[in-house]
């Protein structure tokens, strides 16, 4: 995977442009755009935050800001998100699809390595027998880390992120 999409994958993607919005963000400040559409048969609905930068012939200028890493762009890609293009051609953008079957699949791979029972309803299990303590830390801390991603993920899902 690039780091940054070139022109030719990124034209797979539906595009949101800020311009289209031209009209409706001159005649009022708006902190975000609500979006809902349907992609790929998953239902998304949730809001775009947006940034304005002052322009030097007087006026402002809307760009929006990437719902994965904030930075401002005027162009979005969607991926299921819609992200930048850095984002679109980055790791982000291939795990955008189906986040969360990768994110349990990395969780069972910590569970089974420290012996637990399959799925995080289980909760954090024990210690094993001959582990080291800070290799037992360190997954520890990764499968918290997963677990909150899932969470995010499903929260994404469901159009809670504003
Ligand atoms: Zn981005």
């Amino acid at each position: 995977m690039p780091a940054i999409a070139t022109a030719s994958n990124l034209s797979n993607h539906p595009k949101l442009k800020i311009s289209r919005y031209r009209d409706q963000l001159t005649r009022k400040r708006v902190e975000g755009v609500q979006v809902d559409y349907e992609y790929r048969g998953k239902k998304y609905s949730y809001s775009i935050r947006l940034s304005r930068t002052a322009c030097n012939y007087g006026g402002n200028r809307n760009w929006w800001l990437c719902p994965s890493c904030t930075k401002r762009t005027s162009v979005l890609y969607c991926a299921g998100l819609y992200v930048c293009r850095h984002c679109i051609g980055g790791k982000y953008g291939s795990q955008l699809e189906q986040p969360i079957d990768n994110l349990f699949r990395r969780l069972d791979r910590i569970r089974t390595r420290l012996g637990w029972q399959d799925g995080i309803a289980h909760g954090i299990g024990e210690r094993p027998k001959g582990m080291h303590r800070s290799t037992y830390d360190r997954l520890v801390n990764e499968h918290e880390q997963l677990t909150a991603k899932v969470w995010q993920a499903s929260l994404d899902k469901l159009g809670c992120t504003s």
